[in-house]
């Protein structure tokens, strides 16, 4: 469905009169998934309403806890049906857990008798909410330009991943960070307003374009990180060498792992023929990532995924598959490696270098997606 969504290329759009802007699609984002119990609190006027029922307002004020009730949710002493609606009036805002959000709430009882409680928001309003946990708010506008272009796009993209749980997205890692109106500032505001409407495209179809925090010197082909033949990606995904974030604090790092954690992680996947022995870097990818390791252990040689030893390492430390050199140690194994991230598409520590230099949104955008139209949703 999101690979026909038809875009309008943007050198024509802005000729048009923008007397009246298409309305933004919505998106159904699950802000608290499958939880025992959450708290809700209305700021401002709600009105709660039941499926096919009339609203009524919601007369209880500061912070209410929801949970399952047999057959139904209980909202504080409120008894309410397994999904019922929270419609915000008069640009009233629910806050949730900690955080304040935009648009209605649907809640909802889970069949393991959890609650979900899913935002129906703006793609505008949602993207307000991703920007300032995706890259700093206060970092220089153009690089929150192209952030925002580049989230907008992913949104679109995936839209509705996730139908089979009852919505569009997650508000974590393995969609976008979401957290509301919670941390946006006037930046991130102009970000999201001065890019209204504006996505990558590639040949009149949306691009599924992708971000991360720094490439280390190269920004990866999308096939060579998540499988596919690299060169069915379309070019502007293919990866471009990226001298702009040489002065991220992310270019030069170390990480250092014990033996024994080195072994743990690997038999997570499988188990070892005897103690491991020595780790050797393998394939590289035409970027310098390294695809996979080369384990030593009971006499024999077993190739191990970077991805997947990546992954039982951590992230945070193990900052990206782009590993320089692996240093032995007594106790260990030091890993030097560049950049943090998977390595596709934006690179941002790229991005703000670039802002800081002087350079607009769009072409910060040509740099990383080379060939890419800077298009509009047509709606
Ligand atoms: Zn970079």
């Amino acid at each position: 469905m999101t690979a026909a969504l038809p875009l309008a290329l943007l050198a024509a759009v802005a000729t048009r009169a923008r007397a009246e802007p298409p309305a933004p699609a919505r998106l159904e984002i699950a802000i608290v998934h499958q939880a025992v119990s959450t708290t809700i609190e209305a700021v401002g006027p709600v009105d709660v309403v039941p499926p096919g029922g009339r609203a009524k307002p919601l007369e209880w004020k500061g912070e209410l806890k929801l949970g399952p009730r047999e057959g139904g949710l209980r909202l504080a002493q409120l008894k309410l049906p397994s999904e019922t609606r929270l419609e915000p009036r008069e640009g009233a805002l629910i806050k949730v857990g900690p955080n304040q959000y935009r648009g209605s709430l649907i809640l909802r009882l889970d069949p393991g008798q959890t609650v979900t409680v899913v935002n129906d928001v703006g793609i505008e309003d949602y993207l307000e909410g991703v920007l300032p946990h995706e890259m700093d708010p206060d970092w220089p506008l153009e690089a929150l330009k192209a952030q925002a272009v580049v989230a907008r796009s992913f949104a679109y993209a995936n839209m509705g991943k996730f139908r089979k749980d009852g919505f569009d997205l997650t508000a974590d890692t393995r969609s976008q960070m979401y957290k509301g109106v919670t941390a946006v500032n006037d930046n991130v505001r102009r970000a999201v307003k001065e890019t209204r409407g504006e996505v990558l495209g590639w040949h009149g179809e949306l691009l599924r374009v992708y971000y991360h925090a720094c490439c280390g010197g190269r920004t990866e082909n999308a096939a060579d990180v998540w499988g596919g033949d690299p060169k069915a990606t379309p070019p502007p995904l293919r990866g471009v060498k990226d001298p702009w974030c040489a002065a991220s604090p992310h270019m030069r790092w170390t990480a250092f792992f014990a033996w024994q954690d080195v072994m743990a992680a690997i038999e997570e996947r499988r188990r070892l023929p005897g103690p491991l022995k020595t780790l050797k870097i393998g394939r590289r990818d035409l970027a310098g990532y390294v695809r996979d390791f080369v384990a030593r252990a009971g006499g024999k040689d077993l190739t191990v995924k970077a991805s997947d030893l990546r992954s039982s390492l951590g992230a945070a430390d193990l900052k990206s598959a782009r590993i320089t050199r692996l240093i032995v140690k007594k106790k260990g194994l030091e890993f030097v490696g560049a950049g943090s991230g998977h390595g596709v598409g934006l690179c941002q520590w790229g991005a703000r270098i670039q802002a800081d230099k002087g350079r607009k949104y769009e072409q910060i955008l040509r740099f990383y997606f080379p060939g890419a139209d800077l298009s509009e949703i047509a709606e």
